[in-house]
C-alpha cells in the first residue's frame, strides 16, 4: 500500500489510493482519433482511484471517501489514522467511487454543495441526468447497460441520504467553509459534480475531481465517455484551467494516475503538463 505525502505550505496531504485501474484513451475519450493521438490511442494506461487527505491545525479532513470497497482505510492507516479521527469529509458528487465509502466515517461532519444536495433530493433532476446520460450512446445494448448502472447510481445515493442526513452540512459555491477552502461549481461530469479549491499562503491546489482525466483533455477539450453533460464538461475544464494557470496552482485529480498530482505551465509553444511524483 503506497500513499503519497506533500505539504501544500503549511498543510500537511496525502494522496491515498483507494484503487487502481486500466483503461486506454480510445476508450476514454470517444472523440479521439488516431490521426489526433497516434499510438497513444490504444496503450494502456493507469487509471487512478485517489481520495485526498489534508491535516490543517489539529483537524483532519478527507475529499471524498472511496467505494467503501477500496484501499481507503488501509491507506489511511499508513498515516496513523483511523477512520474515526477524520473531523470533515468532503464530498465531491454522488458516483459510488466517490460516496461509497461515506458510513464508514461515523464522527465526520459531512460538506457538500448546495446544489449536490438539491441534486439528490431532486427525483426529477435525477431522472433528467440519467436520459441526458443515455443519450450519449447509440448502441441500445449499451444504451440498456448505462441506464441501469445510472439507475442503480441514483438509487445508491437516495437510498445513503436518510442515513447521512443530519450530518451534512451544505455549502454555496465559493465561499469560505474551512480556512482557506472553497467548492467550485463543476458541473457536467454529473449536474452535483463539484470541484474544490484550497489555499495556504501562497500556495493554492485544485482539485479538478472527474473534470480531467488525462492531459490530452487540455489540448482536445474532450470529454470522456462518462460524463453525462459532455459540451458542460468542456466549458467547465475551461474554467478550471484559467483558475489552475491563474494561481499557479497544483492539480489534484481523483482519476489520474497515482498520485494524481501535477502543474500545468503556460509555454509559448502552448499549455504544458508537468506531473508531480
Ligand atoms: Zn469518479
Amino acid at each position: 500500500m503506497q500513499t503519497f505525502s506533500f505539504k501544500l505550505a503549511d498543510l500537511s496531504c496525502a494522496s491515498l489510493p483507494d484503487n487502481k485501474g486500466e483503461s486506454d484513451l480510445k476508450s476514454i475519450f470517444p472523440a479521439a482519433t488516431e490521426a489526433e493521438l497516434g499510438t497513444a490511442l490504444t496503450e494502456k494506461l493507469e487509471v487512478g482511484f485517489n481520495c485526498l487527505y489534508i491535516r490543517q491545525g489539529k483537524t483532519n479532513i478527507l475529499v471524498d471517501t472511496g467505494t467503501g470497497e477500496g484501499q481507503l482505510l488501509a491507506a489511511l492507516a499508513q498515516l496513523g489514522l483511523e477512520a474515526k479521527d477524520i473531523d470533515f469529509v468532503i464530498l465531491t458528487h454522488g458516483d459510488r467511487d466517490h460516496i461509497g465509502g461515506v458510513l464508514e466515517f461515523p464522527r465526520a461532519r459531512l460538506i457538500m454543495s448546495e446544489k449536490m444536495l438539491e441534486s439528490w433530493t431532486d427525483a426529477e433532476k435525477q431522472e433528467q441526468m440519467v436520459d441526458e446520460f443515455i443519450k450519449l450512446f447509440q448502441n441500445k445494448i449499451a444504451q440498456e447497460a448505462l441506464a441501469s448502472r445510472e439507475q442503480e447510481r441514483r438509487h445508491f445515493a437516495q437510498a445513503l441520504l436518510p442515513q447521512i442526513k443530519s450530518r451534512i452540512q451544505t455549502v454555496a459555491f465559493e465561499n469560505e467553509f474551512l480556512p482557506g477552502f472553497k467548492l467550485i461549481d463543476a458541473s457536467g461530469h454529473r449536474t452535483d459534480h463539484t470541484a474544490l479549491e484550497i489555499s495556504s499562503e501562497d500556495q493554492t491546489l485544485i482539485h479538478v475531481v472527474d473534470s480531467i482525466r488525462h492531459p490530452v483533455q487540455i489540448t482536445y477539450h474532450w470529454a470522456s465517455f462518462i460524463d453525462s453533460y459532455p459540451d458542460m464538461v468542456v466549458e467547465t475544464n475551461k474554467r478550471l484551467v484559467e483558475r489552475i494557470l491563474a494561481k499557479d496552482a497544483l492539480i489534484f485529480g481523483a482519476h489520474l494516475p497515482f498520485p494524481g498530482l501535477a502543474r500545468l505551465s503556460r509555454e509559448t509553444s502552448g499549455l504544458e503538463w508537468h506531473w508531480v511524483k
